[in-house]
């Protein structure tokens, strides 16, 4: 009898054995992670529906080497309402932070239209200013030729006893053309005057808002830098909270990343890599794709 029992122990610690290395042969890779959608806030200005697809489309680039690799679909995740498992979106700091960051790029963006305006407008009217003060030179060059010729004509005339009634009516005509041209000359140049001075004037407006903006840029660069770093989202081992996002393709980035580390994926070198440590939130790819760390990285933890 007790060789019996033992038998049977042996038998139970060997079919154990067994379990325990069937269940070491099973990566993460050959699971699927069900996942619901917990918390969900809606000040992010998308849709829960929308937050779906995005997830989605999170799975698609570790799904799509494993289905090349196995040469069959696979599946590593999938949303089941019931799952314990939770995606959330989570509204504090960050995002307000990130809206902010938005706001003050489109202002600086509009700063920059502006002065695009005013330097269009400003060049427009500097050269039709260049233009009418070199009109003005030759007219003034005109005039004072003809005032010196008038000078020496009546020089020469008062030096002769008596003018021809003719010559006099003409010096005369001469003179009165030479007084109207001269008070239309001087109007022109204290336009020109006023002209310059609007110039002047534009000219120190637009460097007064250049200062300002320069000001904002320098705050915006100190505040934000170009990098976000990952603490934008997290995975701890029962959920995946997203934080912040700029735009629909940094979120997805953001759900691939975290849903690497669900696969126990740790980060990788090459900032292209979705597993790297920090992301540039500019220039992000639609669609994240795995860089040959990255692929490298599944491979190791799905034995492949
Ligand atoms: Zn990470």
């Amino acid at each position: 009898m007790k060789k019996f029992l033992n038998a049977i122990f042996i038998l139970i610690i060997i079919s154990a054995l067994g379990f325990f290395w069937y269940q070491y042969d099973l990566t993460l890779c050959d699971k699927v992670l069900k996942y619901s959608i917990g918390r969900f806030d809606n000040n992010f200005g998308i849709s829960e529906e929308q937050f779906k697809k995005y997830v989605a489309s999170a799975e698609l680039p570790w799904e799509n080497i494993l289905t090349k690799e196995k040469s069959q679909g696979m599946n590593l995740f999938k949303y089941d309402p019931e799952a314990k498992f939770t995606v959330n979106l989570i509204y504090d700091k960050r995002q307000r932070e990130t809206l902010e960051k938005q706001k003050t790029e489109s202002g600086l963006e509009a700063a920059e239209n502006f002065f695009k305006s005013l330097d269009a407008k400003f060049n427009l009217a500097k050269s039709g200013y260049d233009s009418n003060v070199s009109n003005y030179d030759s007219a003034k060059a005109a005039f004072d030729l003809r005032a010196a010729n008038y000078e020496v004509e009546v020089n020469y005339w008062n030096s002769k006893k008596g003018v021809p009634k003719a010559k006099y009516n003409e010096l005369e005509a001469e003179r009165a053309a030479l007084n109207n041209k001269a008070a239309s000359l001087n109007a022109e140049a204290g336009e020109l005057k006023n002209l310059a001075s609007n110039l002047d004037q534009a000219v120190k407006e637009r460097n007064g808002a250049v200062l300002d903006y320069n000001r904002t840029v320098e705050r915006y660069n100190q505040k934000y830098g170009g990098h976000l770093e990952f603490d934008q989202a997290e995975y701890n081992g029962k959920e995946i909270n997203i934080y912040q996002f700029t735009d629909s393709k940094s979120l997805i980035m953001a759900l691939s990343h975290e849903f690497g580390h669900a696969l126990s994926l740790d980060h990788v070198e090459n900032s292209k890599s979705i597993m790297y440590y920090l992301r540039d939130s500019q220039n992000l790819p639609a669609t994240p794709t795995p860089s040959t760390e990255d692929l490298a990285e599944l491979k190791r933890v799905c034995r492949l």
